[in-house]
């Protein structure tokens, strides 16, 4: 087993070339996928594979796709007060089955809290109301895009107050006792079973890819009955081998471990 997880940020529009525009790069990354003989699988494939409940054969020559904090970007198609018209990354996806005929899925991990979305709409984004969550449900049901947790909140350093008990924003190490994890992780969970019913959340990834002793050795192992949690990723760049820990999953977050298709095709060149 040797999956490379790409993830890609559908906020990052800076411009309208592979280098500073996410969207940009997913649509030429699908077809350099694609064109070197890989499939897409969906993440809980990989972890289904990784904790021995389905065969290896299901992710031999494939990557899987992440999308983090699950704003409009991810589904609609947006015009861009600066940068213009940007396809959706769900748009993208369609664009390519239909090119291609080959199978697609994306994981979408969202920040849950729906007052934290809001501010973030307007401190990250143009505050024009594109960080709700009305497409979460018909995402989830389509098959496309899977909605799991990015946390509650993010413990973002924008937000007013986050749910960290000392206000120490802007990390996910901080997120270090029981009622910390459990109001970013297990309160996640549960807003979106309710929201998102039959569909159960068992995936986490990790806020700037952060975590801790805390989260890795007890809350995450330790708890698991009651944050329902199957396996978290953080940002690790390597692909997902059989000797990965179940909580802390590797992932190539693009612009940063990869900025050009050459830089790509090095990281999912198979053995
Ligand atoms: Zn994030």
């Amino acid at each position: 087993m040797r999956v490379p997880v790409l993830t890609y940020h559908s906020n990052n529009v800076a411009g309208n070339d592979y280098a500073d525009n996410d969207h940009v790069a997913l649509a030429a990354d699908l077809r350099l996928i694609a064109r070197r003989g890989l499939r897409i699988v969906p993440l809980a494939t990989v972890v289904d594979v990784l904790l021995g409940e389905a065969p290896a054969s299901e992710v031999a020559r494939a990557v899987a796709l992440s999308f983090d904090d699950g704003s409009w970007f991810d589904w609609h198609d947006i015009d861009h007060p600066t940068c213009g018209p940007q396809r959706g990354f769900a748009g993208i996806l369609r664009d390519f089955a239909a090119d291609t005929g080959a199978a697609v899925h994306a994981t979408s991990f969202v920040i849950v809290s729906p007052q934290a979305r809001a501010t973030l709409d307007r401190t990250c984004l143009a505050g024009r109301g594109w960080w709700d969550d009305a497409w979460w449900r018909p995402a989830q049901q389509e098959g496309l895009v899977a909605i799991e947790s990015h946390s509650w909140d993010h413990n973002h350093h924008t937000l007013p107050v986050t749910a960290q008990h000392a206000q120490r924003t802007g990390t996910f190490r901080t997120i270090d006792t029981r009622a910390d994890a459990d109001a970013q992780i297990r309160q996640a969970a549960d807003w979106l079973d309710r929201r998102l019913a039959p569909h159960r959340t068992t995936l986490f990834a990790f806020p700037y890819g952060e975590s801790n002793d805390y989260l890795l050795r007890e809350y995450l192992p330790r708890h698991a009955g009651e944050h329902r949690v199957r396996a978290a990723f953080g940002t690790d760049p390597a692909p997902v081998e059989l000797t990965a820990s179940r909580w802390n999953l590797p992932r190539y977050v693009c612009g940063s471990h990869w900025r050009s298709p050459a830089e790509l095709e090095r990281l999912i060149a198979t053995r």
